[in-house]
């Protein structure tokens, strides 16, 4: 690594020649942004290979997502690196700047939202504490779609972030592995032994990319995100292996194959009950475990000691398969008993459930499954049956147990149910998600194998959201506390000193203020408005959904605006609304609150009266870098979800550790904040989860009663259809049918009167900068127990059994 600026230099010209072939004068901006990350990963490769030989026999860990929701790395490394200064100062000396080489970069897009974020988050965490953790995933063609907002509405364009390449991964042809579909299974009996022969299949080839991840300050970790892309087999072999008669041509064409790693589902909210969605989640569960079973047979060919060198864990049930798919290697390929297969299996395996909505838990009709993995189909069946024998033998009569068990039923095979039975770790993702698994989701479960529960509370990358993302807030915190916090973020309750230091608690508000004009500053390159930064900056950025309820948010903003209709005296505080996130493209509710807030942000700045009082903007394509600026600008974190629904959240989490004040119900890790801040700090309103789920057993909730009851919130939900907003009467009307006709599933109108009041009382503490400031502080102190550190250290010695390092001190 360079020590100073000068080697620097010399190292990156050299760079622009050897790998760009071009010199400083001639390179254009990608050459440049290009040898800079050919650079880094230059240093990365090498610190690894140097580091210290450490025990080979190391427990390692692969974490299978869907979804890894990355965010830009650039910057991110160079700060892990300990580079930044020198390299934008030597950037500098040669007449680049380093912020248009970081505006280069794409967010690649191979997520959703939370759950793929915290994929990432995780990833950083394992290399920072030293665990050997892997990512394994898709390299989809097309990531997460781009949002454009036309005249209100949301237009999704194609995320082609592979364009001009991806410079951080090193595909590694090598290691491809094959992945077999379709065909037949021929049993035969061969020397007493029962032998399953998979013919006719069509081959796909899954070739692995390779992103080097590293984290802060540890440069001998380097793990991988491994991303599989598929491809079809070469036809030289098919060509071979025909002409010696053995297989027939029916190799899949090359974009039927090449669909595969096509494009990533922008749902996550229901299965897409597509073949495809399957075929994906097969082909990346069986190339991540061929890869993992090969290299650890390399190393030890004792398949009976693969736990204590391997743990695989299964965020969501979308990689589930990976519970057959290891059966079939053990059994088939390796030749084990069932039962000893089986006891590897199910100690190889840890899950994490992040819904409990009904509609996201996947199933797959068996007739289109059995097709496309007879084998595994048959894997799937005999786990059933012999999980079904264990039952009726341990619970005679629990009819009720195996009804809510039963990995097939009706039809269709029930993945979240293979995906308990068939590990030993299962876990919730916030104490109360966790709790409502256990008491209702996943009862019957819980009543057989109680021991494999836990609970993970979520948490963020703390160097990415608040180090890298605000440097100013990082930059005071380290004159207040010093730079402990960076590797430690339980240290940033050190603050908590300055609760009443009056300097301190200004400078806080000096830096929110830098924050909220580089926010404005985006925003007005970006869509061409202008906010005020003296305002009260309130906001709700997440994936639009029923359940996170952006339609309460706005009929408070319809409140707040018929209020000022009323009487304009009423304000003496302006207040900016903000939202931002994406809408699944069939997700036809949730693209009309886009409307519906839209609409209502154009009302409000045509009325003279309001528009000195109120905005009201959405964010065009909310992704990772966008909440780099808007997590640090909020005055106010909006979690309003519906209570039980929402299983953790983690953008709450960001938003407080960047000193914002939450708004929100006791959801989630909601109610995990509260514990840490204490109801002073923060803002609580409406029904409990337990309130919920009894309204929805009871069915005794009439939101039409709610309705008749208020009049301002009848004036609110009528102008939704009355014509108040010109140009779009009836286009509301699926709202106002979800709210009275549909019964108002999300609670939204039981919940409005009391969210009312919490706005009003957080709009007097407001109006006192010093005791909102200290507010902000302790949010901040409190924060460092959602460090993505401490759940990765809690996952460590829980569930995966591997040591984590102790950071050692600057
Ligand atoms: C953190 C994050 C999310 C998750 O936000 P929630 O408020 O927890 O739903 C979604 N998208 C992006 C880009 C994020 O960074």
């Amino acid at each position: 690594m360079f020590q100073d600026i000068a080697s620097f230099k010399q190292a990156y010209t050299d760079k622009l020649v050897k790998s760009e072939g071009v010199i400083l004068e001639d390179a254009s901006p990608w050459n440049k942004y290009h040898a800079l990350i050919a650079l880094l990963q230059e240093i990365m490769i090498s610190e690894r290979v140097l580091a210290k030989p450490r025990d080979k026999n190391v427990k390692r860990v692969y974490y299978f997502s869907m979804e890894f929701l990355m965010g830009k790395l650039l910057k991110y490394y160079l700060v892990n690196l300990g580079l930044e200064e020198i390299v934008r100062a030597g950037l500098s000396d040669l007449n680049i700047d380093l912020e248009e080489l970081l505006k280069q970069e794409n967010d690649p897009g191979l997520g959703n939202g939370g759950l793929g974020r915290l994929a990432a988050c995780f990833l950083d965490s394992m290399a920072f504490l030293g665990i050997k953790g892997h990512g394994n995933c898709i390299r989809y063609k097309y990531g997460m779609f781009e949002q454009r907002i036309i005249a209100g509405y949301q237009h999704e364009v194609a995320d082609n972030w592979l364009r001009k390449g991806f410079p951080w991964e090193i595909r590694k042809p090598e290691k491809a592995v094959t992945v077999k579909f379709k065909g037949n299974v021929k049993v035969e009996n061969i020397d007493g032994k029962w032998q399953f022969i998979h013919e006719n299949y069509e081959s796909v080839l899954a070739v692995p990319y390779d992103v080097p991840i590293m984290s802060y300050d540890n440069p001998e970790t380097v793990n991988n995100l491994r991303l599989w892309s598929a491809e079809s087999v070469p036809t030289e072999l098919d060509l071979e292996s025909f002409n010696r008669g053995e297989i027939k041509p029916t190799n899949a064409s090359c974009s039927e194959v090449e669909s595969i790693s096509y494009v990533l589902y922008p749902d996550d909210s229901s299965p897409a009950g597509k073949e495809l969605r399957l075929k994906q989640e097969y082909f990346f569960v069986a190339a991540g475990l061929g890869s993992i079973v090969r290299s650890y047979k390399k190393k030890s060919a004792a398949l009976a000691d693969f736990t204590r060198s391997v743990a695989v864990h299964i965020n969501d049930t979308h990689p589930t398969l990976c519970i057959p798919e290891l059966m079939r290697i053990l059994v088939d390929e390796e030749g084990l008993a069932w039962e000893e297969a089986w006891k590897i299996t199910v100690n190889t395996f840890s899950f994490t459930n992040h819904t409990i909505m009904p509609e996201a838990l996947e199933s797959w009709p068996i007739d289109m499954f059995r097709n496309l993995l007879p084998r595994i189909y048959m894997i799937i069946e005999e786990i059933d049956r012999r999980f079904l024998e264990y039952l009726q033998q341990r619970f005679p009569g629990r009819n009720d147990l195996i009804q809510q068990t039963r990995i097939l039923r009706d039809g269709q095979i029930f993945m979240a149910n293979l995906a308990v039975f068939g590990s030993y770790s299962v876990n919730g993702v916030a104490a109360l998600h966790t709790e409502i698994l256990k008491r209702e989701s996943f009862n019957a479960f819980y009543q057989i194998f109680g021991y494999k529960f836990n609970n993970k509370t979520n948490g963020v990358n703390h160097r990415r959201f608040l180090l890298t993302a605000n440097p100013g807030l990082s930059h005071l915190i380290t004159e207040g506390i010093g730079s402990g916090w960076i590797k430690n973020a339980e240290a940033l309750k050190q603050l908590k000193a300055f609760h009443n230091d009056s300097n301190f608690l200004e400078q806080l508000a000096k830096v929110k203020y830098q924050n909220k004009r580089q926010l404005i500053q985006l925003i007005s390159e970006k869509q061409n408005i202008n906010l005020d930064p003296s305002s009260m900056f309130d906001v709700q950025v997440k994936r639009m959904h029923a359940y996170k309820r952006q339609l309460l948010n706005v009929l408070k903003i319809m409140y707040l605006y018929n209020q000022l209709r009323d009487n304009s005296a009423v304000f003496n505080q302006s207040y900016t609304f903000i939202f931002g996130g994406k809408a699944a493209p069939g997700y036809h509710y949730a693209k009309t609150v886009i409307k519906l807030i839209n609409a209502l942000a154009q009302k409000i700045q045509k009325d003279p009266a309001a528009n000195q009082f109120l905005q009201v903007v959405f964010l065009e394509n909310f992704n990772v870098s966008v909440g780099e600026v808007v997590y640090p600008a909020a005055d106010v974190s909006e979690q309003i979800s519906t209570a039980s629904k929402e299983a953790s959240g983690t953008g709450n989490m960001k938003f407080m550790m960047n000193g914002a004040v939450t708004l929100g119900t006791l959801d989630g890790a909601n109610v995990e904040i509260r514990e840490a801040v204490d109801d002073a700090n923060m803002f609580v309103f409406g029904l409990t989860a337990g309130e919920v789920i009894r309204y929805n057993r009871e069915r005794t909730y009439r939101s039409w009663d709610v309705y008749h009851a208020n009049s301002e919130l009848q004036c609110i939900v009528d102008q939704l259809i009355n014509g108040f907003f010109e140009e779009a009467s009836e286009e509301f009307r699926v709202i106002y049918d979800s709210l009275l006709l549909y019964n108002d599933e999300f609670f939204v109108l039981q919940d409005f009167a009391a969210y009312i009041e919490a706005f009003k009382s957080l709009q007097a503490a407001y109006s006192h900068p010093k005791e909102w400031n200290r507010m902000s502080l302790i949010n901040i102190a409190e924060s460092g127990r959602f460090s993505s550190d401490r759940a990765i250290r809690e996952y460590a010695d829980g569930i995966w059994k591997v040591r984590a390092r102790i950071p050692r001190d600057r």
